[in-house]
């Protein structure tokens, strides 16, 4: 027998029994940000390198080491993407959606990671983002905040997440700071962490994040961000806050928040939970004024947010919150024997679709007998099963078998669909 193929590591297959929560989740964020006003945008999976690089941060984790780069046929250096929001700008942009005008969008689909993979982190992954552009004021950051709680309320989260927030100020106001924080940490180098003894030299508001016991306690005593943030900054901070305290919306502010892409500015956030472990954050996002110029567009402020669609199926199943509906199951199994039986019994499923287009109609394909086709109706966990042999035919019937009761009652075909559109 030949080798089987493996998929790559890390990049996983969404079986039939998980599809089902997929599309839930997805139909319900659609419905979500619809509401909102916010329209898809699609855009290709592979882009120019360039652009993570220009636009992620050459510094960033992402673009150091977990990118998927290669050379086409051309030599042309290609990334398959790792987030979403530098394509989202170079295809707005593009089509000349930024200027001088409002934009709400949102995408969804699978990004690319070289990472370690474990639970709840993998290197094909997938996001739902939600973006928007010419907006500068405070306001339009809380309705994205807002939009998500919503969400988390559909969705029965809320309560389960917990909503961080941060404002890192402007560019200068974070150069600033980074001096004054390399300074202080370069007296302790020897304390820190390897990665952080990296960054002190490349990107060292990440230190902030770092996990390591040693490098936490130098930090204790370190400048604080806070102290950096001017005016503007903080008045765009409080405004956010004065919105969300108004709907109702929690939230602690986390001064150690500073996110891994170097695009944002001002505010910050994450969605973060305690139910799975190390990849804690299910949504993340904040203001990028500075990201559609640094890829070549005209100046506009802009602010989204990312979610992971893993996490939050894993966090949906955890907490056992995937609604009865959205479980794939057969309403109605139709079993046939014989070949006017087959063929009427094509014509009644297509009666039964037409009536009840949501019902989910499983008829029997591929012959076999009639005890065999009733263990396949069994198996399906249909609510009825349809019969119909040589006799129901000739007597213009069909046979009813409710599934739960094990009860049968025979039915004129001409009643049927009545009937069970009655019952379902
Ligand atoms: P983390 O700190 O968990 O690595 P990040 O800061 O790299 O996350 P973002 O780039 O902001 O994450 O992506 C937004 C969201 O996408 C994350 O909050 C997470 O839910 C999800 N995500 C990011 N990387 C992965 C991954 N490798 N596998 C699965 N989901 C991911
Ligand atoms: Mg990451």
């Amino acid at each position: 027998m030949a080798r089987k193929i493996q998929a790559i590591r890390g990049m996983n297959d969404i079986l039939p029994d998980q599809s089902s929560v997929w599309l839930y989740l997805e139909k319900t964020v659609a419905d979500v940000v619809k509401s909102y006003g916010y329209q898809q945008i699609r855009f290709p999976i592979v882009e120019n390198t360039d652009l993570f690089k220009r636009g992620v941060g050459e510094t960033t984790d992402i673009v150091e080491k977990e990118m998927y780069t290669f050379n086409d046929r051309n030599g042309e250096s290609l990334t398959l993407r790792p987030e979403g929001t530098a394509s989202c700008v170079r295809a707005a942009d593009q089509a000349g959606l930024l200027f001088n005008q409002t934009q709400r969008l949102w995408y969804m689909g699978p990004m690319f990671r070289y990472e370690r993979p474990q639970k709840g982190r993998y290197r094909q992954f997938h996001q739902i983002g939600v973006e928007s552009f010419g907006m500068g004021t405070a306001d339009i950051d809380a309705e994205l905040i807002i939009l998500s709680a919503r969400l988390w309320q559909k969705l029965g989260l809320l309560g389960q997440v917990e909503l961080q927030l941060n404002t890192i100020g402007l560019a200068s106001e974070r150069e600033a700071y980074k001096a004054a924080l390399v300074d202080y940490l370069t007296q302790f180098k020897d304390q820190l962490d390897e990665d952080s003894q990296r960054r002190l030299g490349t990107n060292p508001l990440r230190i902030l994040d770092s996990k390591d016991e040693a490098t936490q306690s130098v930090l204790k005593e370190a400048p604080s961000l806070e102290d950096f943030i001017g005016e503007e900054s903080q008045s765009h901070f409080e405004r956010l806050q004065t919105i969300l305290k108004a709907n109702g919306i929690s939230y602690v502010i986390n001064r150690r928040l500073v996110r891994g892409l170097d695009y944002y500015g001002k505010t910050v956030f994450e969605w973060v939970t305690s139910h799975l472990g190390a990849q804690a954050t299910v949504c993340a996002g904040g203001r990028y004024d500075g990201l559609v110029e640094q890829l070549g567009g005209k100046p506009t402020p802009a602010v989204g947010f990312a979610m992971g669609i893993e996490r939050l199926v894993l966090l949906l199943e955890t907490l056992d919150l995937i609604p009865q509906s959205a479980k794939f199951s057969a309403d109605v199994f139709v079993v046939s024997i014989g070949d006017d039986a087959e063929v009427a019994s094509f014509v009644l499923a297509e009666k039964l679709r037409e009536v009840s287009p949501n019902l989910v109609i499983l008829r029997h394909c591929g012959g076999g007998s009639f005890k065999n086709q009733m263990k396949k109706a069994d198996k399906s966990e249909a609510r009825f099963t349809l019969i119909l042999g040589q006799d129901e035919i000739d007597q213009g019937i069909c046979q009813v078998k409710d599934m739960s009761t094990g009860e049968q009652q025979s039915h004129p075909l001409h009643d049927v669909v009545a009937y069970l559109n009655s019952k379902l």
